[in-house]
């Protein structure tokens, strides 16, 4: 079990369980907060700070515009 601890004032801090279902971050293209399975993440190298994930609408989006610019 992970969790994330902040300090948000003074004597106020914040523990929150990472669990599989409430890690989300921003798609870089589109902006919108989705959810990312942290499971497909544990076995790879993650640089937490500078991964980007696309949503999926974005990364269905971008799969079609490599696959068509590769014909
Ligand atoms: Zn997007």
């Amino acid at each position: 079990m992970f969790y994330v601890k902040k300090k948000i004032a003074n004597g106020v801090e914040i523990n929150i369980d990472i669990e599989y279902d409430n890690v989300y971050t921003h798609c870089p293209e589109c902006g919108v907060e989705h959810m990312i399975d942290i499971a497909e993440f544990a076995n790879e190298d993650l640089d937490i700070e500078s991964t980007e994930i696309y949503c999926e609408k974005c990364s269905e989006s971008l799969r079609a515009n490599t696959e068509s610019g590769e014909k």
